[in-house]
């Protein structure tokens, strides 16, 4: 195992009667990484989950974190280890400050690691909200303070996104990805949105039927995706000659549309690049959709 290796399972598998729910899995998960575990509904994300957790014990395989073998007893890793599972529930009448200072109890987390938690969840505004009475895309913040609350060095996130809203979502994101660039955390979070962790995660494994079917870093990831921002427009000749002129090498022709590849968040150059030369623009829309494709062609969708 790599020296740098934070969670690591071999041959893990978990059946529930007949149904193979992880099929021999292996996954080795770096320090400091992201890494999307990614699969659609009844992959086996949740379930390999919680036998990363020691929640429910392997069928066959074993699951090594931080270096301990996770088995009957092992509790000593976890006090390192933040989690946020589906059936995470809150105190429903203890108020969010309350919930997060008995997970502060008994984490033996610092005093002031309550308000940052907050803070950090941006849940300073219903700090003394009832947890039942919260949205639920604040009791999934509600959650995710809890999970991280005792700084652990690993964060293991069942569909962290769940319920969030789109700016939510992108919070989030952007919270586990500084945990992970400045404080070296370690996140391990499934989801079955492609898009979701194709912004986030440093490398992504498939999961179909229980079993991985393909890892993939950022890099290879980027390849797939093949990102475009697809043009329609009155005069696609044009067009796509002026789009050359102002330096979009890679423009490609589709039925009634123009493909215009490389262009990130370029938008608003391509609308005044031809609005300006008296084009009418029908619609700019900046797409992914080859990467979705392939996400479900990989999953049989
Ligand atoms: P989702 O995105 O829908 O939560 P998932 O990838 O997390 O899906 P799992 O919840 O791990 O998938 O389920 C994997 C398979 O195992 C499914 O076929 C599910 O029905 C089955 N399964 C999970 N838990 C149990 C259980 N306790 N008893 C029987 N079957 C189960």
């Amino acid at each position: 195992m790599p020296t740098d290796t934070v969670i690591a399972t071999h041959a893990l598998t978990k059946r529930f009667g007949d149904v193979l729910a992880v099929d021999g899995l292996d996954l080795d998960v770096r320090r400091g990484e992201v890494y999307g575990f990614l699969g659609r509904n009844g992959a086996g994300k949740t379930t390999t989950i919680r036998m990363l957790l020691g929640l429910i014990r392997p069928s066959a395989g074993e699951v090594t974190m931080l270096g301990r073998r996770i088995g009957p007893g092992e509790t000593s890793v976890f006090g390192r280890v933040g989690y946020l599972v589906e059936t995470a529930t809150a105190y429903p009448n203890l108020t969010v400050r309350e919930n997060l200072d008995i997970q502060r109890r008994l984490t033996g987390a610092p005093k002031t690691a309550v308000a940052d938690a907050i803070e950090r969840l941006g849940l300073s505004q219903y700090a003394d909200r009832r947890a039942d009475h919260l949205s639920l895309g604040n009791k999934q913040r509600l959650s995710l303070a809890r999970a991280l609350l005792h700084a652990p060095d690993v964060l293991v996130l069942d569909e962290p996104a769940n319920a969030l809203d789109p700016a939510g979502i992108v919070e989030v994101r952007d919270m586990l990805r500084s945990l992970a660039d400045e404080r070296g955390v370690t996140v391990f979070m499934s989801s079955h949105i492609l898009a979701e962790v194709a912004h986030l995660a440093d490398r992504i494994g498939i999961v179909h039927d229980g079993r991985l079917l393909e890892e993939l870093d950022r890099d290879e990831l980027a390849a797939k995706a093949r990102s475009y921002i697809e043009v329609r427009t009155s005069d696609l000749d044009r067009a796509e000659a002026l789009l050359r002129a102002v330096g979009f090498a890679h423009v490609e022709r589709e039925g009634d549309t123009l493909r215009v590849f490389g262009a990130g968040e370029r938008c608003p150059d391509i609308a005044r690049a031809l609005v300006s030369a008296g084009l009418e623009l029908t619609s700019l829309t900046p797409t992914s959709e080859d990467l979705e494709t392939y996400f479900l062609r990989l999953t049989g969708g």
